[in-house]
């Protein structure tokens, strides 16, 4: 056991560095059986970096299977003993950092909805103090970046040196095709903050489902995201928990072997002046885009004059929807989603209305 230890945590590191990082497991530990079956499949597809188990299971609605608890932490150790696989658990109190630590779970991770908890994050903090290990953080279930970067705070005040992320997509109310919609923009901003932190996607909760996970592990990847967090269960229509979403250790090594592993960057010149060349053109047309919609401003603003002239109301219902259906028209010719229209037009309103007002305030 002591040498298993010792030669894990270089096994931590080297699987922390790793490029693509691959994690995967079951959603929940349910039995010894199936756990430590689940490992030594995924094990054996040889893609696989860091074994994950849900121990303690924060759920919607009481009832449901909320985690099989402290009892599961010997089974999650056995895994890591016949795979040699390092392993990887959510906590969210004290007492849970305690019990995994005991049992030597090699990666903690902070679940969505206790990143949104300040209470809870800082109790999970304070209970890392002093102690080694590597932390992995999920966004919170609502789309707050502050609230993501104060849990990483905490927890890098408590003295975590090894810290990443995982985007796992946020709640919105009345979407349907995700579980979680992914925001993307929202990971990537966080990226943009934090460079040096490694950030992972879990396709698993985004999705919700499994017939589109294989295309969001892609997208991620495309983002250049560090890796991806996969959930798989030996059995997964009789998942205790999160069935729909969950892939056999087979699937899931199918779909790690069909992801298309992109290069940030390469070292030939000649892709580099190519790149270049296309990004300046992508300068002069967005300086376009600016003058233009400046423009577009201008005319407003004389429109606003009328409007004040004649004492007009700013908005004319009428009016909005004609620019907006001609706006759907031209856009689907020129293959522009209706989402990136309606986003992109209902923007250039609102600067537009701004726009008056301040000609009819004036
Ligand atoms: C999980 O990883 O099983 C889990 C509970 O995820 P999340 O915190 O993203 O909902
Ligand atoms: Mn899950």
């Amino acid at each position: 056991m002591q040498t298993l230890e010792a030669n894990m945590k270089e096994k931590v590191q080297a699987a922390w560095n790793k490029r693509p990082l691959v994690i995967s497991g079951p959603c929940s530990a349910e039995t010894e059986e199936q756990l430590v079956a689940t490992a030594q499949q995924l094990a054996a597809t040889g893609k696989v970096d860091i074994l994950r188990a849900g121990i303690w299971k924060p759920r919607t609605k009481p009832g449901m299977f909320e985690g099989i608890g402290a009892k599961g932490l010997p089974w999650l150790q056995k895994a890591k003993q016949l795979t040699g696989l390092p392993t990887a658990a959510e906590v969210a109190t004290a007492k849970q950092v305690e019990d995994a630590l005991t049992f030597d779970v090699d990666v903690l991770w902070i679940g969505a909805r206790t990143t949104v908890n300040p209470f809870s994050v800082q109790e999970v903090a304070d209970a890392l103090r002093g102690v080694d290990v590597p932390v992995l953080i999920k966004n919170p279930i609502n789309p707050d970046l502050e609230l993501w970067s104060g849990a990483v705070e905490r927890v890098a005040r408590a003295g975590i040196k090894q810290i990443g992320l995982i985007h796992r997509g946020f709640s919105s109310y009345g979407n349907t095709e995700y579980r979680n919609a992914p925001m993307w923009h929202l990971a990537i901003e966080m990226k943009r903050r934090n460079p040096e932190m490694m950030i992972i996607n879990d396709p698993s909760h985004i999705c919700g489902r499994r017939d589109i996970l294989q295309e969001t592990a892609q997208r991620a990847i495309d983002l250049d995201f560090d890796g991806v967090m996969i959930e798989s269960h030996i059995d997964p229509d009789n998942a205790w928990s999160d069935a729909k979403q969950q892939v056999t250790p087979e699937r899931l090594g199918e779909m790690i072997g069909n992801i298309i592993w992109r290069k940030e960057d390469v070292a030939s010149e000649e892709y580099h002046a190519a790149l270049e060349k296309l990004r300046q053109q992508i300068n002069h047309l967005d300086d376009e885009l600016m003058q233009i919609i400046g423009q577009r401003m201008k005319i407003a603003e004389s429109i606003g004059q009328y409007k004040k002239d004649n004492n007009i109301t700013i908005l004319q219902t009428n009016r909005w929807n004609e620019i907006l259906e001609r706006a759907y028209r031209e856009g689907e010719r020129k293959g522009l989603s209706k989402e990136f229209i309606t986003k992109y037009f209902d923007a250039v309103h609102m600067e537009s209305i701004n726009h008056q007002k301040k000609v009819l305030d004036s």
